[in-house]
């Protein structure tokens, strides 16, 4: 996958649909692009995806929904599709130093984090969150709920969604989280190891009242697990809509 091409693709795309896009950070001449939409007083919704490097199915399907108009007019709206350029490029997980960037948001040890962090420091706090990830190991898809009190979307509501591409994840037991359901994991607010906070870790220490973690199985077609993310996305969107009137 040609990830300078996608950059310049979303930088396009992004300005054709109303958003403003600025640089998080740029090394090799490969350029990480955020972009804000809306008025910072409407509901605000913030994804982000591609912060490990083996993941293209985030990027793709982020870009596909920006493509089509997705991001409407109601809510304020901040996207990060490709938090891990150098990742990307080199098809790797981690990032050129062999750090994993989504262990990274408390010691903040590395330049993408760093310089992440200080953006959506700038930022209102997401009132939702959605983070598009891959995994190796699993079969099905599965999702992570981190809600610190509100009213959201059902997982039979995103599960049924996903279902026109994945099932739910079989396994009892994902990267060592017992499931609350089939395919779907109640995280709590708390980090699994206590220097190695995720961004959506980092985001309800920040009081983002509700984050989704998305994970399609890398071993299925790409193609696929673009489409699942996507169908994922907008019916998180359409709950979160109607739950907030
Ligand atoms: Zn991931």
């Amino acid at each position: 996958m040609d990830w300078r091409s996608f950059a310049s693709e979303w930088e396009v795309a992004a300005l054709r649909r109303g958003f403003e896009s600025d640089v998080l950070i740029e090394g090799h001449g490969l350029k990480s692009p955020c972009s804000i939409k809306g008025s910072a007083s409407l509901p605000c919704i913030y994804l982000s995806s591609g912060i490990h490097g083996d993941e293209p199915a985030g990027p793709q399907a982020l870009l596909g929904l920006l493509k089509e108009g997705f991001f409407s007019e109601a809510f304020h709206w901040l996207i990060c599709p490709m938090l891990n350029p150098a990742g990307l490029e080199a098809g790797t997980r981690d990032n050129e130093q062999g750090l994993d960037l989504n262990r990274d948001y408390r010691l903040c040890q590395t330049r993408e984090v760093t310089s992440h962090i200080q953006w959506l420091s700038r930022q209102p706090i997401p009132d939702l969150f959605l983070s598009l990830h891959e995994d190796w190991e699993s079969s099905g898809f599965y999702y992570y709920e981190i809600n610190l009190g509100v009213e959201g979307p059902q997982p039979e509501q995103i599960l049924e969604a996903a279902s026109a591409f994945f099932a739910p994840e079989p396994e009892s037991v994902i990267d060592g989280h017992g499931v609350d359901s089939p395919g779907w994991i109640y995280h709590s607010q708390d980090p699994d190891v206590p220097d190695g906070w995720p961004e959506a870790i980092y985001l309800a220490k920040r009081k983002c009242p509700l984050s989704l973690t998305f994970e399609t199985p890398s071993s299925a077609p790409l193609a696929k697990r673009v489409s699942c993310h996507q169908a994922v996305v907008r019916e998180a969107v359409k709950r979160f809509q109607a739950i907030i009137g």
